[in-house]
């Protein structure tokens, strides 16, 4: 005798589809979290790099420009606390898989930098500083001339 349990597949059926919706929302979340780590970490080298240019040509120049050295300081280190507190929504999978993609960027990167014949280009993309007018560095986050932030 064969009796089909109606109740029983209902609820087997609903939980299929709670896994599901988890399953989803648990890629969705995964997802985020690296994109948010991968925004953070592309900010975190552009910040780093506008700083590192900025006390480089302050030095050439045999000039001072403390505040806006600060600023950069403080541009940096929010990122990083950005960094830590996505990481530390990480699962440890997730953050292994962050840095699994992390590296293998990185090795993409070096693999183009290999390739590239063309010069270094010395002057990238430029913006015009909203406060004072003046042409800065495309990635600067804040203006050389006024230190506005951009
Ligand atoms: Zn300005």
């Amino acid at each position: 005798m064969f009796e089909l349990d109606i109740e029983m597949l209902k609820e087997q059926g609903l939980q299929l589809v709670d896994t599901a919706k988890k399953t989803a929302q648990d890629l969705a979340d995964k997802g985020k979290n690296q994109l948010d780590l991968m925004n953070q970490q592309a900010r975190l080298s552009r910040a780093q790099r506008q700083l590192g240019a900025l006390v480089y040509s302050l030095h050439k120049a045999g000039e001072e420009n403390q505040p806006l050295v600060d600023k950069y300081i403080e541009a940096v280190a929010e990122v990083e606390k950005a960094i830590e507190e996505i990481k530390t929504n990480m699962s440890p999978e997730e953050y292994m898989a962050a840095e699994a993609e992390a590296a293998a960027e990185d090795a993409a990167a070096e693999d183009e930098e290999e390739i590239e014949e063309e010069p270094v280009q010395l002057r990238g993309e430029t913006k015009i500083c909203p406060v004072c007018k003046a042409e800065v560095d495309g990635d600067a986050l804040f203006c050389n001339h006024c230190g506005a932030q951009l």
